[in-house]
C-alpha cells in the first residue's frame, strides 16, 4: 500500500509521524508524498489547542471529494486529537474510516491492514503497555539532524494542559535503547540529535514529580552516555521542567562537550499566584535560583520558554511580575500563547475571563520586549567568532548558507567549495539582521 502521512502540532508528533513511517516501510508498504497517488492517508493530529484540531478536522473534511471520486482510499485520524475524541471523531466525520489513538500506535500497521481488508468504520483508544514499541524506529533518509523520543506521557498535571489525558502516564525508554538508536542514527549520516520528551529532565526517574536528590540526574546520565559517540556533532534537548536541574544534571551539561548550550526551560507565569493556579511547582524565585545556578555553570548559556498570557484571572500585577522576570532571565526566543480552554483539562472548568483584546495587548507587549532583547544581543555578537553547525543553503538566498551556533542563533554565510551539510565550522560574525547574524567562515 502507499501511505500519506500528514502531521499536526509539535517536534513529539513529527517523530512519531516519522517512527510510523518507518514502520510501514519495515512491513514492505511505500511512503508517498501525494494524496492523490496514496491508498491510505494518515492524519497525525494534535490536542494541545483548539485551532489544532479545528485545522486537522477542516482538512479531513475537505478530502470528503477524494473520497467520493476514490472510495477505496482508507482515511485515518491518529495521534493525540483522536485520542481525546475517540468515536466521537467517526460520527463528526463520516467519511473518516478509522481513529487511532496515541496509546496503540504501535500497532498502526496491523490496524490499517485489518481495516482495510473489513472495511469496518473503528476507533482504538485503549491505553497500552506496550507503547514504547516501534517509538525507536526510523527511515534513514541521510539527513543530518536527527529526534529520539527518550519518555513518552507526562504526570505533571499542569491545569491548563490535557497531554497527560491524551498522551497517558509518563515511560521512560530503557538507556541502552536509545544509545544503540543514536549510534545507528550516526553511522546513518546524522551529526545532531535532538532528545524529546514531555519532560525530558524526568528522564528515567519512574513518574516521581518531585525535584530529584542534587546527586540523581539518570538524564545527565544518558547525556554524557551520548556525548561519547564518535561522530555525532552535538546533542539538544526539549522540553525540560525546571526543578529537575539537580546538581548532578547541571554538572553533566557543563562537563558534554556536544550538548548545546541552549535551554528551553518553559516559565509559563511569573507570578507565583498564577503558577500555583496552574498546578506548576515553583515559585518565580526558584525559578531564578535555577536560572542563576546554570549561568553560573555554564557562562554562554542561552535561554528560550513557553510563556501564556491571560490565564483566568491573571492581573495587570500578574502579568508585570511576567515581563519583569523574563527581561530578568533575557529569554532569547519566547513563545507566547494566548489563553484558551481546553476540554478536559482542570483551568477549563474556570470562567476565560481576561477578554482577547487584553490577551493580545499582553502578547504584543512580551512579543516588543523579546524583539528589542534579541536585536541587543545579536549586535552584541559583532566580531565575534562562533562555531556553526551547517544546515544548508538559506531559504531566503540561495547564494548563502545557513546554520546554527550552539546557543541557539541563526547564521548566515557564504559557503566555501566543497561545503557539506553537518559540518562544524568557525565563522565570523560580521553584522546582524533582522532575528539572525551574518558572517564570514574563517576555519
Ligand atoms: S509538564 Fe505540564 S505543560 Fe508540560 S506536558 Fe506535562 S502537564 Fe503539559
Amino acid at each position: 500500500m502507499k501511505i500519506f502521512i500528514k502531521t499536526y502540532g509539535c517536534q513529539m508528533n513529527e517523530r512519531d509521524s516519522e517512527a510510523i513511517g518507518a514502520q510501514f516501510l519495515a512491513a514492505g508498504h511505500v511512503l508517498t508524498p501525494s494524496e492523490d497517488d496514496a491508498d491510505v492517508l494518515l492524519f497525525n493530529t494534535c490536542s494541545v489547542r483548539d485551532a489544532a484540531e479545528r485545522k486537522a478536522k477542516g482538512k479531513i473534511g475537505y478530502l470528503k471529494k477524494l473520497k467520493d471520486r476514490r472510495p477505496d482510499v482508507l482515511l485515518g485520524a491518529v495521534g493525540c486529537m483522536a485520542q481525546r475524541l475517540g468515536d466521537r471523531l467517526l460520527e463528526e466525520l463520516p467519511h473518516l474510516d478509522f481513529v487511532v489513538g496515541t496509546g496503540q500506535l504501535h500497532r498502526i500497521v496491523a490496524i490499517v491492514k485489518e481495516i482495510a481488508q473489513k472495511r469496518n468504520r473503528q476507533s482504538f483508544t485503549e491505553e497500552s503497555r506496550d507503547v514504547l514499541v516501534g517509538m525507536g524506529e526510523h527511515a534513514p533518509d541521510g539527513g543530518a539532524f536527527g529526534q529520539i523520543a527518550i519518555t513518552r506521557g507526562c504526570n505533571r498535571f499542569c491545569t491548563y494542559c490535557i497531554v497527560p489525558y491524551v498522551r497517558g502516564r509518563e515511560i521512560s525508554r530503557d538507556q541502552r535503547d536509545i544509545v544503540d538508536e543514536a549510534k545507528k542514527m550516526v553511522d546513518h549520516g546524522v551529526r545532531e540529535i535532538l532528545l524529546l520528551g514531555q519532560n525530558v529532565a524526568a528522564y528515567g526517574l519512574n513518574g516521581d514529580t518531585r525535584p530529584p536528590a542534587d546527586d540523581v540526574s539518570p538524564f545527565g546520565e544518558l547525556l554524557e552516555k551520548l556525548n561519547e559517540i564518535d561522530g555525532l556533532a552535538r546533542i539538544r534537548y526539549t522540553s525540560p521542567y525546571v526543578t529537575y536541574f539537580s546538581d548532578r544534571l547541571i554538572e553533566a551539561l557543563k562537563n558534554c562537550s556536544k550538548v548545546c548550550h541552549n535551554i528551553h526551560l518553559p516559565l509559563q507565569s511569573g507570578s507565583d499566584r498564577v503558577l500555583k493556579a496552574m498546578n506548576r511547582q515553583y515559585t518565580a524565585a526558584s525559578y531564578l535560583h535555577y536560572v542563576d545556578k546554570l549561568r553560573a555553570a555554564i557562562d554562554d548559556v542561552t535561554f528560550s520558554t513557553d510563556v501564556i498570557v491571560g490565564f483566568p484571572d491573571e492581573t495587570e500585577e500578574d502579568f508585570q511580575m511576567t515581563r519583569d522576570l523574563m527581561n530578568r532571565v533575557g529569554y532569547s526566543q519566547s513563545f507566547i500563547f494566548k489563553y484558551s480552554p481546553r476540554p478536559g483539562a482542570k483551568s477549563a472548568l474556570r470562567p476565560d475571563s481576561v477578554p482577547e483584546s487584553v490577551k493580545e495587548e499582553r502578547n504584543q507587549i512580551l512579543l516588543g520586549d523579546l524583539s528589542a532583547r534579541v536585536e541587543k544581543m545579536l549586535q552584541k555578537q559583532i566580531g565575534d567568532t562562533v562555531e556553526v553547525l551547517t544546515e544548508g543553503v538559506s531559504h531566503r538566498n540561495e547564494a548563502r548558507w545557513t546554520g546554527r551556533t550552539g546557543t541557539n542563533f541563526v547564521v548566515h554565510f557564504e559557503p566555501v567549495p566543497g561545503l557539506k551539510v553537518g559540518e562544524l565550522k568557525t565563522v565570523k560574525i560580521e553584522r546582524a539582521g533582522g532575528v539572525s547574524l551574518f558572517g564570514s567562515i574563517v576555519k
